[in-house]
């Protein structure tokens, strides 16, 4: 196995998209199983810290070590076997998603699950429950997860398929592959009727598999994943429509998507509109993405980008979509609707900017991302909309909102100057977050609360039920080495 200590060479593994920094004194490069159970096993014995990498796109410092050392998923990137007749496919963690996308879709397969990013890899999709514009037809990576192979903290491994454990009320037993088994409480907290992915996943009678499933690396290393595929849709309709009024996209997010949650017959097919995504992007947004699309018609005040998977009934779905945008009084003729596959690309390549140069912006000034993603019920969302516009505004700080609005999850990324911008705009961000739990919403929708949203969680589900989360840890983690200071601080492992 290949260790790398060489500061130059590590420095890449202390800090990950979001800019937040940490340290370790070597990198490890396992190539199987076997290695991560023996440096897994070593690691538990001496009682040393060992934080799991994917491909460092996460947003919350999850991947960033604060000691010990790290265990690189990068060489454990072989696609084992794509079954097309049975629709599933079984991966090492480090494939990256898009490489994986990619050839199961040459197969006329479809894998839905679509993080905007599609540089990461597909075990750290599953450590962090990601999702993104795709999860509000086909929800988050969680749902196409069949089984894992794990090593728990202590070197031992564990295969867990779907149906396959499942918690008494709260009751849990799981077999690992050795025999022994493992019984627990599970915590007992109300998680948000919302999009989620902040703590443990955790509700009576649960499938367990799903505990491991967002547990952000903190209860086992994933070394191997069998996923369910579907059909790849026949013909996709996409467009990003322009607006003259905010208020008018906001409408037409809403009217889509109830119309979306409508319109869908006994064999789940589409018989009208029904969206499988519905984005949104503020005025400032589209400001801030003018410079590279010049195209952005002028004056704009908000534009969503939608699309539908059309197998049937093409022209009557198309005019049911024309007829509400124009409804909500759309500027169609400079809207832009996708002809063919490389437009659809590049409309998903214009949301992945506004996400991307966010984060460009930041690290250029040398600081941390502040960005909500924060998601609340579908009837709170204009409430949380305009309030989190006042409180960013009070502070005079620059910003720009988008997302993933089909869902009521909102990115509010501040873009601060300097230092003591940034600590207003932690203080705004902190706002956001009580008012998104006022509201009965989540602090994390899909990044996962790694170590930068820790103290959130706190306010979100209160300190007992993270004292619940910690004790839930140290049943899989005794000797605390695994991921130690993810989702919630260390002191509540003592
Ligand atoms: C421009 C941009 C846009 C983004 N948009 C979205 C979005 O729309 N939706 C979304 O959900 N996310 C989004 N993200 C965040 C990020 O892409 C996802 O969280 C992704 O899943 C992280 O993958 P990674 O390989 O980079 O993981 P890393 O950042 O390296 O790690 C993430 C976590 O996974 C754990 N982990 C990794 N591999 C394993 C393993 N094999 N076993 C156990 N634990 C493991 C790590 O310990 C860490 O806790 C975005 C990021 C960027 C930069």
């Amino acid at each position: 196995m290949i260790i790398k200590t060489d500061p130059d060479e590590i420095q890449n593994f202390i800090s990950d998209a979001s800019n937040y920094t940490g340290r370790c004194h070597a990198v490890y490069f396992p190539e199987n199983e076997s290695e991560i159970v023996e440096l897994i096993k070593e690691c538990n014995i001496s009682k040393s810290e060992i934080t799991v990498s994917g491909n460092g796109t996460g947003l919350t410092g999850a991947r960033v070590p604060e000691k010990g050392i790290v265990l690189s998923t990068e060489r454990l990137n072989r696609i084992l076997e794509i079954n097309e007749k049975e629709k599933f496919a079984v991966v090492q963690p480090g494939v990256l998603l898009k490489d994986f996308q990619d050839e199961v879709e040459s197969r006329n397969l479809f894998y839905p699950p679509d993080p905007t990013e599609r540089n990461c890899f597909i075990g750290a999709t599953v450590a962090t429950n990601s999702s993104g514009a795709r999860t509000f037809k086909y929800g988050p990576t969680r749902d196409y997860v069949l089984s894992l192979r794990i090593v728990l903290p202590n070197g031992e491994t564990l295969t867990i398929s779907r149906d396959q454990f499942r918690a008494d009320v709260f009751d849990a037993l799981i077999i690992a592959d050795s025999g022994r088994i493992i019984s627990f409480q599970l915590p007992n907290y109300d998680m948000p009727a919302t999009k989620n992915a902040a703590g443990y996943f955790c509700q009576k009678n649960m499938d367990l598999i799903d505990l491991f499933i967002g547990s952000e690396g903190t209860l086992g290393v994933i070394t191997e994943i069998k996923l369910k595929l579907i059909d790849l849709p026949y013909n996709i309709f996409s467009c990003i429509a322009f607006f003259n009024l905010e208020a008018d996209a906001i409408g037409f997010i809403e009217t889509a998507r109830s119309f979306s949650q409508e319109n869908i017959n006994e064999e789940n097919e589409s018989i009208g509109i029904s969206a499988r995504g519905l984005e949104f992007f503020d005025e400032r947004s589209l400001k801030f993405l003018m410079d590279d699309y010049r195209k952005i018609p002028n004056n704009s005040k908000a534009a969503v980008w939608f699309e539908q998977e059309i197998d049937k009934n093409e022209d009557d779905i198309t005019n049911a979509w024309f007829d509400l945008l124009n409804k909500w009084n759309c500027r169609i003729d400079n809207s832009w609707i996708a002809i063919g596959k490389a437009d659809e690309n590049s409309f998903k390549e214009f949301r992945h900017a506004i996400s991307w140069k966010v984060n460009e912006y930041i690290s250029q000034r040398g600081l941390r991302k502040v960005g909500t993603d924060v998601a609340v019920p579908h009837e709170s969302f204009r409430n949380l909309l305009q309030n989190s516009k006042d409180i960013v505004e009070t502070r005079g700080l620059d910003y720009v909102i988008y997302g993933h609005f089909g869902d009521s999850q909102m990115h509010l990324n501040m873009l601060p100057q300097n230092n003591s911008e940034y600590v207003s705009a932690m203080e705004v961000y902190s706002d956001i977050c009580d008012l998104a739990i006022r509201l009965k919403g989540t602090v994390s929708a899909e990044h996962g609360i790694g170590k930068f949203k820790r103290e959130y969680l706190l306010r979100m589900y209160g300190e007992e039920a993270v004292k619940k989360m910690a004790s839930l840890k140290l049943v899989f983690d005794p000797n605390k080495i695994l991921c130690i200071g993810n989702i919630f601080d260390k002191k509540y492992l003592d």
